[in-house]
């Protein structure tokens, strides 16, 4: 395995602000990036050296722009498979197609995860209406119905406390392929950050603790507290056992309920994570930074926790216009995206805060 030298082309698809800090990652190594996607002045195609305009589903236009570049990734699960499972197999594509297919379905992750001995929470599929009251058998109540795929940030979810709730939830999840989960008792949750080289080498974050609110993540907090630190071990181990069954090569976050009978898997994302941004200031190596090292099979960097801790949260929405009393406190780095309209719920920029070493 030859690594790829600096000033060889990254090709990223997808055009958010996961996309936005992969390119300023890669320009630190000397890497331009050449970015994908449908919004030529997104965040990502702000900063990246060579931009391509298309959607993801044109299997055409995908693959001359995989021709362009020395070695392919993503930064959003939710890309059509198909275009990437036809490229040709001497493109370079990191993490592959799989991990694709096995994040972007709810229902295909949790089976997974259960198949390698992972706890989840019951669930059930719900292929038409017909199935619900079946699922919710299964899953018990109260529950949660979700959408299988693209559901993010909270989105493609309906929380059901009786079973007479029952009207009107198929209509609300758009008719789409869904899936009944039932509701995880939980203390605390807490991902677990992970990046995996191309020769099978696996190095760990500090796993943080996240508080979500309305189904975004609000804020991530290492060192995280004893009650999730006890199972971090456990996490730990599943979350090796899935990048090694799936030949995982970058950053790879899986999200966990702590509860009384151990780390329950939630989800996993095949790319850089939110939960994982206060990495740049707080780790010796960012998510970003080892990501593109990972894909571009160079040694990965150290990723130990510096100071004390680290603290990040999200700027949602109109909080952007917060940014000038961000400015003015010195232990406060801001990371804004570029985002022109700030939209409740939209993800505009998040904030950092080391921590000192406890005395
Ligand atoms: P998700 O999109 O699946 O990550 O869900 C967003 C958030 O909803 C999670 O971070 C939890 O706070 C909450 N949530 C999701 N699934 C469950 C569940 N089965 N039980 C309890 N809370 C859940």
């Amino acid at each position: 395995m030859t690594p790829l030298p600096p000033g060889r082309t990254i090709g990223i698809i997808g055009c958010g602000q996961l996309g936005r800090m992969l390119v300023l990652a890669a320009a630190q190594l000397g890497y331009p990036c050449h970015v994908y996607g449908r919004e030529p002045l997104g965040p990502a195609g702000q900063v990246a050296a060579h931009f391509t305009e298309g959607d993801y589903d044109d299997a055409g236009a995908i693959a001359a722009f995989a021709a362009a570049c020395d070695v392919v990734t993503y930064e959003w699960e939710n890309l059509p498979a198909d275009p990437l499972a036809a490229l040709d197999p001497d493109v370079d594509l990191f993490p592959g197609v799989r991990p694709l297919e096995v994040g972007q379905s709810r229902l295909a992750e949790k089976t997974f995860v259960a198949a390698l001995g992972g706890l989840t929470a019951p669930f059930a599929p719900v292929r038409g209406e017909g199935e619900l009251a079946d699922a919710i058998d299964s899953s018990g109540v109260p529950a949660i119905i979700k959408s299988d795929r693209m559901g993010y940030d909270g989105k493609g979810q309906v929380r059901l406390h009786s079973r007479d709730d029952l009207d009107g939830i198929w209509q609300a999840l758009g008719g789409q392929q869904a899936l009944a989960e039932g509701f995880v008792d939980f203390e605390a949750e807490f991902s677990i950050l992970l990046v995996r080289g191309r020769d099978g080498a696996i190095r760990f974050w500090d796993a943080p603790h996240n508080v979500h609110e309305d189904g975004i993540l609000r804020c991530s907090n290492v060192p995280a507290p004893e009650s999730i630190a006890t199972h971090i071990p456990a996490a730990r181990a599943l979350a090796r056992k899935v990048a090694t069954e799936l030949d995982y090569v970058g950053v790879l976050a899986i999200e966990f309920f702590a509860t009384k009978e151990g780390p329950v898997f939630n989800e996993m994302a095949p790319r850089v994570h939110n939960s994982g941004h206060w990495t740049i200031e707080g780790a010796a190596t960012s998510q970003f930074e080892n990501h593109i090292r990972a894909i571009c099979g160079l040694p990965l960097g150290d990723t130990r926790l510096i100071e004390g801790g680290a603290q990040m949260h999200n700027l949602i929405g109109e909080e952007v216009g917060q940014w000038r009393d961000h400015l003015s406190d010195s232990g406060s780095h801001l990371h804004l995206y570029g985002k022109r309209e700030p939209r409740p719920g939209r993800k505009m920029g998040h904030v950092t805060q080391l921590l000192p070493y406890a005395k």
